[in-house]
């Protein structure tokens, strides 16, 4: 590892740093390094604890080993039908064409997946997917694909940070010129000399209060990207799985994976009826099964009948089940019964899904082999974020790109389940070999980190030991949290998100005295500290744009406009920091034209 201490602080330069070690740095950081780039990784946990790890049910990739009549063409058209046709159609496209590529790269890098009968990659169902083909391990695809992408970076000799949080990114001319770092166990700075940054630190998830999300996840990209003057679109995309747990309340929010309705598992309310029949949308009538008979029947024969309703795009189910909580058909804690136990063997269940069997008996006592598990929606994934040009992954600002989860556009306004392990392997390549191609550009020609903003960012990230009397930084975390959950939440009305933006200005307004004690060495109180003002800014993003798209679709529900609005469906909406720096800005965009040879996939 190259670099010197001066005054006090580290020093490193690299062509290419990586902000993130998920499944998207990871891949972004192996292509630049194969493209002849001297790259970082640089993650705020440990290396391998990333939340890719967490990922449960697969990779989505059209390689037809369970149906050869699938292909790119099929799964561009389900990915933009999942989305609500708002996606980047050539981000979709791309993905669609280049997944299988890269799933059988892994394969090759030594990830072991599942098999088929004939020693093929077993592909499993998902909502939303027309056949199935979602390449796994288990129910635990995350940990394999981290593990293997993590075992080839290191084997490539790249550099890696780990613990160490970015703050801030330097510009020089307009563009990218470093990053600005602390290590969280001693509270050293560091900077990074680049001219190519990579984003690839995931999402948002916890803004709200109950979230499958872990505590990395706190938009950290989203809000660096703004601050050096990137857009982000999107952002009133929030998916909300369907399937959280809902008991006991310590791991209220915990993902059930949707592969247990994927294995034949069943949503039933406390009058014990199969209720998702009632909600199918006109969108989806088509193909979605109307009767019992034929859903159970699709699991055997996939040809001659069509997909049950508990398939349908997380969206609706999400929206079901609150809609039935609601209506007083609620179970006891407050969830909606999931049923495997009466469908499957529980050999089948136990094999299938190891971890779901595990997850239940150890936190509630649940045997989901003999008993229904109780769930409900939670905050799960955000389909917004970084805007960026679809080939090359990079933002309007030169030398930022971005990727995986904290990117915007390939999921339109809802994301297909098993579509981000894909969006990470395909778009993290592409991101690394453009990162690299620009740094190689520049030949001696880089731009330079201003010395005076190297000194701003440390006083910056020193502020809240200044502060004296002011308020917790975990008081404010877990107001804002609530606040979004009740006001941004699953179901919308203007009142409502008026309302939690004056709780926002307010919550920022504490946020500016708030104070964190002791001194700078593993001091979670002021990492946090650090991480809310992300918070604040990505939430503001959100209940802004939320408050402005007046209309229902995918990941955002408006209880006073319901349903899409053919208008609204022509544009993104668009927001940037504001002038001073505090606020956000809010404009529409036209989405790019979709070519009409594609077109023609949906008429
Ligand atoms: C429980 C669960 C199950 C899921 N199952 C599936 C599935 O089966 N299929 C599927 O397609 N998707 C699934 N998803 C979604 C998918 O796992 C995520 O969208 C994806 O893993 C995100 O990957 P990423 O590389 O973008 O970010 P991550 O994997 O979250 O990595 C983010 C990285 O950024 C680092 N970081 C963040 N901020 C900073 C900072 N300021 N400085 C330095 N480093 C920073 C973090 O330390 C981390 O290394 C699931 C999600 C969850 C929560």
């Amino acid at each position: 590892m190259s670099g010197d201490a001066r005054g006090g602080m580290e020093r490193h330069s690299y062509d290419v740093v990586v902000v993130g070690a998920g499944g998207a740095g990871l891949r972004a950081a192996i292509a630049a390094h194969d493209s002849g780039a001297r790259v970082a990784v640089v993650c705020k946990s440990l290396l391998g604890k990333a939340h890719t790890v967490m990922a449960e049910g697969g990779i989505a990739a059209s390689m037809g080993n369970a149906y050869p009549e699938d292909n790119w063409e099929v799964h561009f058209r389900d990915t933009m039908r999942g989305g609500k046709m708002l996606n980047n159609w050539r981000m979709a496209q791309l993905h669609a064409q280049e997944a299988p590529e890269r799933v059988m790269e892994l394969e090759d890098w030594g990830a072991l997946f599942d098999r088929t009968e004939d020693g093929l990659i077993s592909q499993r169902d998902f909502g939303g997917h027309k056949y199935a083909r979602l390449a796994h391990v288990g129910d635990r695809t995350g940990l394999e694909m981290i593990r293997t992408l993590q075992q080839r970076a290191v084997a490539l000799g790249i550099d890696v940070f780990m613990e160490c949080t970015v703050t801030d990114l330097f510009k020089a001319d307009g563009k990218i010129a470093g990053a600005f770092a602390y290590w969280r166990e001693s509270g050293r700075f560091i900077v990074f000399d680049t001219p190519s940054v990579i984003l690839a630190t995931g999402g948002i998830g916890k803004s709200f209060k109950v979230t499958s999300n872990s505590w990395e996840y706190t938009g950290d990209g989203h809000a660096l990207a703004m601050r050096a003057g990137a857009s982000l679109i999107n952002m009133e995309f929030v998916q909300f799985h369907p399937t959280g747990m809902v008991w006991p309340p310590s791991v209220k929010g915990l993902l059930v994976t949707e592969s247990v309705r994927g294995d034949g598992g069943i949503l039933k309310n406390s009058e014990g009826e199969r209720f998702m029949f009632d909600y199918i949308p006109d969108f989806f009538k088509d193909e979605t099964a109307d009767t019992i008979e034929e859903a159970d029947r699709w699991y055997d024969d996939k040809k001659n009948n069509r997909r049950p309703p508990e398939l349908l795009p997380r969206d609706e189910v999400a929206r079901a089940i609150n809609s039935e909580i609601k209506a007083g058909r609620g179970t006891p804690h407050g969830g909606i019964y999931l049923d495997i136990a009466s469908r499957r063997a529980p050999e089948f269940i136990r094999k299938r899904l190891p971890s779901m069997y595990h997850q239940f008996k150890e936190l509630a006592d649940v045997d989901i082999t003999a008993e229904p598990m109780e769930i409900g929606p939670t905050c799960h994934y955000v389909m917004g974020g970084v805007e960026v040009d679809a080939d090359t992954q990079q933002s309007e600002v030169t030398g930022l790109y971005a990727v995986g989860e904290c990117s915007g556009g390939m999921h339109g306004s809802n994301r297909l389940g098993g579509n981000s392990l894909g969006d990470l392997l395909v778009f993290g390549k592409r991101a690394g070999e453009a990162a690299t191609a620009y740094a190689n550009s520049l030949g001696d020609t880089r731009p330079q980190v201003d010395e005076a903003d190297v000194k701003a960012a440390q006083t910056s990230a020193l502020a809240p030991f200044e502060v004296e009397g002011g308020e917790n930084p975990y008081t404010i975390q877990s107001d804002l949290q609530q606040s979004m959950n009740d006001l941004v939440g699953i179901i919308r009305t203007a009142s409502e998100l008026e309302e939690s933006l004056s709780e926002i200005e307010a919550f920022k307004a504490r946020a500016k005295t708030m104070v964190v004690e002791g001194h700078r060495q593993y001091n979670p109180g002021w990492h946090l500290a650090l991480d809310l003002r992300n918070m604040l800014i990505v939430s503001e993003c959100i209940a802004k744009a939320a408050l402005a798209r007046e209309e229902s679709r995918g990941g955002h529900t408006r209880d006073d406009f319901p349903g899409p609005n053919a208008e609204w469906g022509t544009k993104n909406l668009v927001v940037n920091l504001d002038a001073e720096g505090t606020g956000v800005d809010l404009h529409e965009k036209p989405l790019p034209e979709m070519p009409d040879e594609l077109k023609g996939y949906f008429a």
